[in-house]
């Protein structure tokens, strides 16, 4: 079993909870996703895979997942509701604009990263991930912001 599945089962004990085979197939399937994805992007997926796991249960086990750390919730845009993996060091920084809540990535270089981990070293800290996310205006609102003013 991995050490997440371990401390899973273990936060759900210490809360009077059963580590369920519909429990474990929403793990599962959480820890291989990259990226951000929402509730219902996973129940399809978990379809596709011909899994069967209650809505219900999809949406619990999510909460769990945010309360244990293993996901934190993300806003993208207006929408709040998607989620993000935090034991995966995402190769991507993200530009979200603020305008429409396009989120556009770019590859985020590998001395940035060096820096980041020796800073986290300085700290006696031992990064598990980290976000880059730049906030503004994407190529079509800023047009049309620059539109407005003129
Ligand atoms: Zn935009």
């Amino acid at each position: 079993m991995k050490e997440v599945e371990l401390d899973f089962k273990k936060y759900l004990s210490s809360r009077k909870l059963k580590y369920t085979p519909e429990r474990r197939k929403v793990l599962d399937e959480v820890l291989n996703l990259r990226g951000s994805f929402d509730a219902d992007g996973l129940i399809d997926k978990l379809r596709s895979d011909r899994k069967r796991v209650s809505r219900a249960t999809v949406y619990r086990t999510l909460d769990l997942l945010v309360k244990l750390g293993v996901l934190r919730r993300v806003a993208i845009g207006e929408r709040a509701s998607f989620f993000e993996n935090n034991l995966q060091w995402k190769s991507n920084g993200q530009l979200v604009c603020i305008g429409c809540g396009k989120v556009s990535e770019f590859e985020v270089p590998a001395q940035i990263d060096g820096t980041l981990r020796g800073l986290s070293k300085r700290h006696d800290f031992r990064p598990q991930n980290r976000t880059i996310e730049i906030f503004g205006y994407c190529p079509d609102c800023h047009d049309k912001s620059l539109r407005a003013l003129s």
